[in-house]
Order: C-alpha cells, then structure tokens, then sequence
C-alpha cells in the first residue's frame, strides 16, 4: 500500500530517520513535512495519550530544575513538569492577554494537559470563558486533582477537536489555542479546518509546535532521539507550516511566525559537550533577567535563522 503525505497526499516519501525498528520517520519529496505514517486517527484515551503521561511520570528533570519548583503534594507526573508550567505561563499568559479584546471573551485551550494555563490564566482574567479540550481523561483529572482549580469555572470537554465539535462552536471562540499538539495529530489538514471554523472572524489563533529546523536536532544524536519519539507524528518548520495553512481554503487570515527557544543556553551547552542526557544538569528553562553577552548573541542567532526549538504562528482571522 502506498503511504501518501498528510498534507499534500504526494507519494513522494523517502526515509529520513529512523526511531526504532517499528518506527521511520519520512520526508516528503514535494512539500518536505517530516512524517511517521499512521494508518488509525487520533482516539480519546489512546494508548499515545497514555505513553505520554508515562513520559511525563519518568521524567528525568534536573535537581537543578526540580530546586526551583518542588510540590511534593502534587502527582509525580505534575512534578516533573511543574519547572516547563511556570515559565511557559509566564511566557504565554502576557501573550494571550495583549491578544484579547475584552474581558468577557471565550478562549479554548485545545489539547488542554493538564490544564494548568487554563487555570493560571482564569487567576488574571475572572471574567474570561475559558474551554478546555483533551483527548485524555486521565491527563485532565490528574491536573484537577493537582491544581485544584474551582471546576464550575470552566468548560471541559473530553472530545477530539473533531468536524462534529467544530459544528456545534461555529466562529465562537475569540482566541483558540493549541500548544504543543499539532505535532501529534493524525489529521492535520481537519484539525486546522476545525480550528478555523471554531474562531470568530477578527479573532486570533495561536499554535506552537516543535521546530524541525532546530540546530541541535543535527548537533545532539541523543537530544535528537528524545525529540523524535513514535508520539510526534509530524515535525514542522515554518515553511511546513505555511504550506499546510495554504494548501487548505480558510479564507482571509493574517499569519506571524515566532521563533522561540523554551530550553536555555546552559541546556544547549551541555547537550553539545556531552551528548548525554545523564550530563545535562538543567533544562534551564527559566529565562533569565540580564543573560550574559554570549548567551544574547546565541538566541539572536536562533531567533534570526529560526533554527530555535520551537515556532509559535499567530493567526488573526479576518
Ligand atoms: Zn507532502
């Protein structure tokens, strides 16, 4: 059976690299997305949904990391990651905020986690009707569990962005948001389709992903391993990006891209020396006030090239 490229269905595939021996990532010869095929779509509580909770579990986070933020109350799962919470909420939450209009907007966190932005940004933002969507039961009621947020504060929804959901949210939602799950999406040409139908015109959208034009992606063998496990079913750059959102009529939208860097300066040092995730004492992941000159010079570098580790698009729906 031919294996066809999920955005532009070319048959054009040739191996890129390889996971393990079930699993080869492939390159489309026509558009370049880097892709591992999959014959199923993405299901609630999937047995992905369930790796990835895992992952999280056997996290290996620095002491470093762990001196920051330590609740030892909260699941392990949330533990690990309580370091990547915090500074990707004090990131976000100042973006998401300059993006709404007025205080009673809907906001929808699509592949919410375990919900902590959601929760961090209904703090700051009372009157904000926020939706939480996820795939994974499990993921959301160990983060209510967790956070204990007050729960008649907000819309969850247990569902799959799917056509039958962007049905029933038609132009709803002023900001929709989806951080770090469009790489682990099956039908990524539906899901964009949907996420423009639940949007209102003169609303935004904002996506994040992991970059594949990353550097260290080619300098770190084993930072490359971690980053291309079997869950990450498509990895994106800008130019992948913008194909998708052009290859699919959405209408009239403006569209941003920002480069961004979530793991630090010392993290990228240590990768680089040791090539071992053993070595590496930090994620760093917590921006620092006034980096050092060379620590500036390395993140305009990666800004500039778009070579970080990540890529945010800001889309506004005209
Ligand atoms: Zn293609």
């Amino acid at each position: 059976m031919n294996i066809h490229c999920r955005i532009c269905n070319s048959t054009d595939l040739s191996k890129f690299y390889t996971i393990d021996s079930n699993h080869t990532l492939l390159k489309c010869l026509k558009c370049s997305l880097v892709q591992l095929p999959a014959k199923q779509l993405n299901e609630l509580d999937d047995n992905a949904n369930k790796e990835s909770i895992i992952q999280d579990t056997f996290r290996k986070t620095s002491s470093q990391d762990l001196n920051l933020f330590t609740d030892d109350k909260l699941p392990k799962p949330l533990q690990n990651v309580l370091h990547l919470i915090k500074g990707d909420c004090e990131r976000l939450i100042p973006l998401i905020q300059s993006l709404l209009n007025k205080p009673n907007s809907s906001f929808i966190d699509i592949g919410s986690g375990y919900g902590q932005l959601s929760f961090n940004l209904k703090k700051s933002n009372p009157k904000l009707n926020i939706h939480l969507l996820e795939t994974s039961s499990e993921r959301i009621n160990l983060g209510i569990e967790g956070f204990q947020p007050n729960i008649d504060d907000f819309t969850f929804h247990h569902r799959l962005l799917d056509n039958k959901f962007a049905s029933e949210y038609i132009n709803y939602f002023d900001i929709s948001y989806c951080f770090h799950v469009l790489e682990h999406v099956y039908n990524i040409r539906d899901f964009i389709k949907n996420i423009f139908t639940i949007t209102k015109k003169g609303g935004s959208i904002i996506i994040e992903v992991p970059n594949e034009d990353d550097d260290l992606l080619k300098l770190s063998s084993n930072y490359s391993k971690i980053i291309r496990f079997p869950a990450h079913v498509s990895s994106f750059n800008k130019s992948t990006l913008r194909y998708l959102l052009e290859s699919l009529e959405l209408g009239n939208y403006d569209i941003d891209f920002l480069p961004v860097q979530r793991y630090g300066f010392y993290n990228y040092i240590e990768w680089l020396r040791y090539n071992d995730k053993r070595k590496v004492t930090s994620d760093d992941y917590i921006a620092r006030d006034n980096p050092s000159w060379i620590e500036s010079f390395w993140l305009n570098e990666k800004c500039k090239n778009f070579t970080t580790d990540s890529i945010m698009m800001i889309i506004k729906k005209l």
